[in-house]
Parts: structure tokens; sequence; C-alpha cells
């Protein structure tokens, strides 16, 4: 049988004989099936193609895994040394030998999460290849779940995941979306790892929050609130999303910028 890739999303399929016949996460309106089409790629085409994996430190105990050329929305997965085991965060939705050897060598991986259904790639490949390990899926989005496995185990609210790191269901983008809090992060200073939950600018000095980033659709101010109220009692400087670093005064900044968020949308502000 054949694990099939949506080649837009990057998110791995049941193994079934044919393709299936669309991808319910490209068909849903935060995302987009391209004017050519839906389509599926395999693993094996991948290899084939000469697609490539990436592992790189981003500071102590937190490495960056990227893919290329760059893979459906071309997200990078992260890895969280802690002395009780290794979060995967985020995986990419390609795996090959060279990054499973090197993710070994980094202490493997205890427990695979995603901050919503958006970035779990190849999450139920990298588990098995990894002995089984849990991957978290926040509950509100089960519904999401490409792949069903018996290593999906689901979970709401706040969960320690390991020692000295723990999930918050934050909701917005998704009603599971969440972020990760590492205060070991940045020195010690803490650090979040938001997805696509909080999204900075392009310059990692502001954020923002949407229901849909590709489609431009916002949220509005009780879910805006709620992420804030969510994050506002966590100590952190930086922030990790899965494509932007806000490398230092974090909390302050998606503070000022939820606020700024909810006074345009209420119409506080002049024209
Ligand atoms: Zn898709
Ligand atoms: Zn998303």
């Amino acid at each position: 049988m054949t694990i099939w890739t949506c080649f837009t999303c990057g998110i791995e399929h049941p193994d079934t004989p044919r393709p299936p016949a669309n991808c319910a996460i490209c068909d849903d309106e935060r995302q987009w099936v391209p004017p050519s089409g839906q389509q599926w790629t395999t693993q094996a085409e991948l290899i084939e193609a000469g697609y490539t994996t990436h592992v790189r430190e981003l500071e102590p105990d937190l490495y960056a895994i990227t893919v290329e050329p760059e893979l459906a929305i071309g997200h990078r997965g992260l890895l969280v040394r802690t002395p009780a085991g290794n979060l995967l965060w985020e995986p990419p939705g390609y795996i090959n030998e060279q990054v499973v050897d090197e993710v070994r060598g980094l202490g493997g991986v205890a427990v695979i999460s995603a901050s919503h259904p958006h970035l779990t790639g190849a999450s139920i490949q990298w588990s098995h290849a990894f002995g089984g390990v849990p991957v978290l899926v926040s509950a509100a989005d089960q519904q999401w779940i490409r792949r069903p496995d018996p290593a999906v185990e689901l979970w709401s609210g706040v969960r320690e995941v390991l020692p000295g790191l723990s999930f918050h269901q934050c909701g917005g983008h998704f009603a599971g979306s969440s972020v990760a809090h590492w205060p070991a992060g940045a020195q010690g200073r803490g650090a979040l790892l938001t997805g696509d939950t909080i999204l900075p600018g392009p310059d990692g000095k502001s954020v923002s929050v949407m229901r849909s980033y590709p489609n431009r659709i916002p949220l509005p101010e009780r879910a805006v609130r709620r992420i804030q109220d969510t994050v506002r009692p966590l100590t952190y400087d930086r922030l990790y999303s899965a494509f932007v670093v806000v490398d230092t005064g974090a909390h302050q900044i998606v503070e000022r910028s939820l606020d700024r968020y909810v006074s345009w949308i209420s119409g506080d502000l002049p024209d």
C-alpha cells in the first residue's frame, strides 16, 4: 500500500491502493486547492525527486528540521531537547533515513505534536520511525486527523507533555490551536512555539492571529482575547512560529499587537 501525501499541504493520508478523492485540509476555507487541481505524491516519489532534509541548531537544545526543495507550505519542524526526552513539533511532510539518524543522534523523539492540523506533516511516519511515540492532537481538532493511528492521543486545555514543556490550547485559527511553552528556552528567559496560532510579521517585531492567513479571514474579538489571556500568564521572551522568530521582547509584542488587532476590528482607530 502507499501512503499518500497532499502536495499542497504536505499532510500524509492513510495507505490505500489509490489516492483519496480530495484533501479535506485543502478543501477547507482556511487553505486552498491550486487552480490546477488536487495533487498527490508519495515518499518514494519525493526521494526519487531528490528531496533532502537539514537539521540545524537554532539555540542550545532547539533544532530546526527543514526539507529542500521546499515541500508544500515549506514550514520547518522543531526539535526541543529536554533531560526527560525530546519534543518533535510540527514535523515536515517528508522523512528519510538520514534525518532519522540525525535526530536519533540528538536523543531521538519522545513525543510529537503540532500547533494545529495544517502543520502535522508526516507525524505518523515520524512516530513509527521512533517506535510509535505518542502524537498529541488537540481533541477539538479531532475531525481533522487525516491518518488515524494508535499513536494518536487526544488532549485539551493545558497539558504538561514532558517535565519543563507544556501545551496550552488557545483556539482561534482552529478550535484546538495551541502553543508549546518551553521555559528553559532563550537562555532561561522562556520561549513559546506557536506554529500558526500566533504568527509574527516578516520583521519579527509584531504578530497577528487569523482564521486564515492565505485567505485573509480575520478572527473576532473574543477569539483574539482568548489567545491573549491564554499566553499572558506564561513567562517567555522569544517566540518561534512555523517560519519567523521574534527574538526578544515577545511577551510585550504579543500583548501590544493583539491589543492593536482588537482596536482595528472594533473600529476604535481612525480611518
Ligand atoms: Zn492538502
Ligand atoms: Zn494554519
